[in-house]
């Protein structure tokens, strides 16, 4: 019963430890632990012991649990431009360019010269020996290959070189792969950067905040949008023993490397003059361009004949241990559950952004809690608290614990919050589901911003307000869209004018945390008190008052954005507009104005009367929208009541207050479940979430209704139908639930 005295720490007092606790310095000195060497996927399990015994230092039960898994480890690799001497078949092939393929070892940064650091590579890379020429596509984007096909450029048998960004990089070697291309090499271009570049004057780490030239980003290439997870169980726990299924499709079978824009610059070189250039496609071609200063004019080739890419990657394919850490502080309702987690396995030794900031401030709430439990607090909720392995190669770790404890997190688990790179620079950011919304708002309003040009400001002051649509990328996935859990992921980004963040790379170290990411780690220990808030609130207050209604705004608001998306189609499949952000699809829809695509009559006419369709979901929000402002005010009254003192006498009264709140809990806590469809989406089972899903040529950017909106793009309109009724059939499910 509420407001029974069960516990000694009231929930206001409860916020206060939360705010009061956290330490800068003990942040500081957890990220040293994390970031000291080496803690790659299954290659950390003394990190993973060692959190378990920080976490049970803390007053926190904790257990280490174990999955083996199907990945890879780098053995070896080449890359060298080829040129041939003479004009005939006989002529010699000198090596013109041989890449480093390492990061400089730097003095100042400790952990970039480890002898036993982590080569450049892709997990989930295949091996493979690989000799063609090379085509520039841009960042490998569907729309850049798309565009790169209508310009009758030669992609089947060559090797790709895209630069990183817009999508996940899994992503941009799928469609390599599917058009023909042996291999594909990665590269970051400093012209991404923002304002913080060499060209500006400002000089490069370790001296200044611009890129350090011979970073390189490791990072993984599954196929995320079919299913994280480890590839051979997809939707099943890999336990030992388990069966395991061939990995086809899943993975690229084109070898990938990833390199730096020094190694980079002689392959872009040799592609000068040969081909259209990037200022013949579009403006998502010309953006960012930043090696236009160092003698590259973005020729998309081929490489002339004679000039030929040499790509050697070697991977050792193994089924292995990794170790999720999970720690619990058992609550009085036993089945309301919170999660809160973070991943702990990094790609290389140092990880202090990515995702060891977030390691940090995770330490530093659990110890935060465990100080209120010293005092008598008895959380009314369980909180699980988890350090995933294998984030990095496709958030096996998370993924296969939901799998595993699927039936208990449907049953009770009432939120998911995630934090992975939780700080590398001051800005806040946020996605998360709409239920989970308001959550937000309330923990950052209480929160000081380390930032105080005007005395007094919070975080929420400090940011813009605006909450994303849950993608991928991040240990949140199987939660979300698999499970049906509402999910929260947080942390303070880097703007266009902050210290660049060397994203999966060697300088992602301590030392750049220090000095230009978090110096003093002020952010973490903000970052600490808001990841607090969020989790105190989802776990003690009584009424669990989510935002109902927030959904069903948001989903009015997505069928709108179809609406919008029947108005403006063109060629949708190449478009795929659906899953890209705001920015993306203005300009690929200039793009496809600039392409002068034609569109069918017929097909306008079909998207047409296609509309009064969707007036079905309209009409089905409706009344949605009514259960959940009736459920949203009852757990407004509710808790106004709890402020009220009923005697103890009374107790017949307090006995109704019970039952009406576990029947309001219930209700919210169940609501998201009412998205999944069993079947899941077309060509994807394991991605169950009618709503959410990484989009399909995106990877990281949420899609809305993918399941619809796929079918439309395809122009497929039977699919479109059924979709419609799958989604009324979840709403009209959300409405009866409330
Ligand atoms: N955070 C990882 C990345 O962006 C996730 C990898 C994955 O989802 O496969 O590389
Ligand atoms: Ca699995
Ligand atoms: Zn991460
Ligand atoms: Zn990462």
């Amino acid at each position: 019963l509420p407001g029974c005295g069960r516990s000694k720490v009231s929930y206001d007092q409860l916020r206060q430890i939360l705010i009061d606790t956290p330490s800068s310095a003990l942040a500081e000195e957890w990220s040293r632990y994390y970031t000291a060497g080496p803690h790659l996927t299954g290659k950390n399990y003394s990190q993973a012991l060692w959190t378990k015994e920080r976490w049970e230092e803390f007053g926190v039960k904790s257990d280490i649990i174990s999955y083996d898994v199907y990945l890879n480890y780098p053995l070896s690799h080449r890359l060298a431009l080829l040129e041939k001497e003479g004009d005939d078949s006989a002529s010699a092939w000198n090596v013109a360019f041989e890449a480093s393929l390492v990061e400089d070892v730097l003095e100042e940064d400790p952990t970039s010269g480890l002898e036993d650091s982590v080569p450049t590579f892709h997990g989930y890379s295949a091996s493979g020996n690989v000799t063609a020429p090379v085509v520039y596509v841009n960042y490998g984007t569907y729309q850049d290959f798309e565009d790169l096909l209508k310009a009758n450029i030669s992609l089947a048998g060559n090797i790709a070189i895209a630069r990183y960004g817009g999508i996940f990089r899994g992503l941009k070697v799928k469609r390599a792969q599917e058009l023909g291309m042996i291999g594909v090499i990665l590269y970051t271009d400093p012209g991404d950067d923002g304002d913080v570049t060499e060209e500006k004057g400002v000089a490069t780490y370790p001296e200044g905040p611009a890129r350090q030239p011979s970073s390189v980003q490791r990072g993984s290439t599954q196929f995320l949008s079919v299913a994280p997870g480890d590839p051979t169980t997809p939707g099943y726990p890999s336990k030992p023993g388990a069966p395991r299924l061939p990995v086809d499709g899943a993975i690229p079978s084109i070898p990938s490397l990833p390199i730096s824009y020094l190694d980079a610059l002689p392959i872009l070189k040799a592609l000068n003059g040969h081909g259209p250039t990037a200022k013949d496609f579009n403006r998502y071609w010309t953006r960012n361009t930043g090696l236009q200063y160092k003698g590259v004019s973005y020729n998309v080739g081929p490489t002339p004949d004679g000039v030929v890419v040499n790509l050697v990657n070697e991977q050792e394919y193994v089924t292995t241990p990794l170790w999720n850490v999970i720690g619990i502080i058992n609550g009085t309702i036993p089945d309301e559950i919170v999660v809160v987690g973070n991943h702990r396995d990094a790609w290389i030794a140092g990880g202090a952004g990515d995702p060891n900031s977030g390691s940090a401030v995770l330490n530093e709430m659990i110890r935060s809690f465990g100080e209120a439990l010293t005092l008598g607090w008895k959380p009314l909720r369980t909180i699980v608290f988890a350090s995933w392995d294998g984030e990095e190669y496709g958030l096996v770790g998370s993924t296969e614990w939901v799998e595993e404890y699927l039936p208990w997190l449907s049953a009770a688990n009432v939120a998911y919050v995630n934090i992975d790179v939780g700080v590398r620079g001051p800005n806040f950011k946020a996605s998360a589901a709409p239920l989970v919304h308001n959550v937000i708002y309330e923990a950052t309003r209480s929160v000081l911003s380390p930032n105080q040009t005007v005395p007094g400001q919070t975080v929420f002051d400090t940011w813009d307000g605006r909450i994303s649509t849950m993608g991928s990328g991040s240990d949140f996935t199987a939660f979300q869209d698999f499970a049906g859990i509402p999910s929260i992921d947080v942390g303070f980004n880097s703007g266009l004018e902050d210290a660049v963040y060397h994203y999966h790379s060697n300088y992602d170290s301590f030392y750049w945390m220090q000095r230009f990411g978090d110096p003093g780690f002020i952010y973490h220990r903000t970052m600490a008190q808001v990841l607090g808030l969020i989790t105190a609130q989802l776990v003690e207050a009584p009424v669990l008052s989510l935002g109902a209604a927030d959904y069903a705004y948001a989903l009015i608001d997505y069928v709108k954005k179809v609406e919008n998306k029947l108005d403006s189609v063109t060629s949708p499949q190449a478009l795929d507009v659906s899953a890209l952000t705001e920015e993306a699809i203005t300009e690929l829809r200039g793009s496809a104005r600039k392409t002068n695509v034609t569109v069918d009559a017929t097909q306008r006419q079909t998207a047409a009367s296609f509309k009064t369709s969707l007036q079905r979901l309209y009409s089905a929000l409706t009344d949605l929208t009514e259960s959940s402002v009736k459920l949203d005010t009852e757990a407004k009254e509710l808790t106004e009541k709890l402020e009220e003192h009923i005697p103890w006498w009374n107790w017949p009264a307090r006995l109704r207050l019970g039952f009406a709140i576990r029947k309001v809990n219930t209700k919210y806590k169940f609501l998201e479940r009412s998205f999944l469809f069993d079947q899941g989406l077309d060509g994807r089972p394991w991605f169950k979430h009618v709503v959410f899903a990484p989009g399909l040529w995106t990877g990281y950017a949420g899609a809305v209704f993918p399941g619809l909106v796929e079918s439309i793009g395809s122009e497929d309109w039977t699919n479109a139908e059924r979709w419609v009724d799958i989604i009324e059939n979840c709403i009209k499910k959300a409405t009866r639930s409330l």
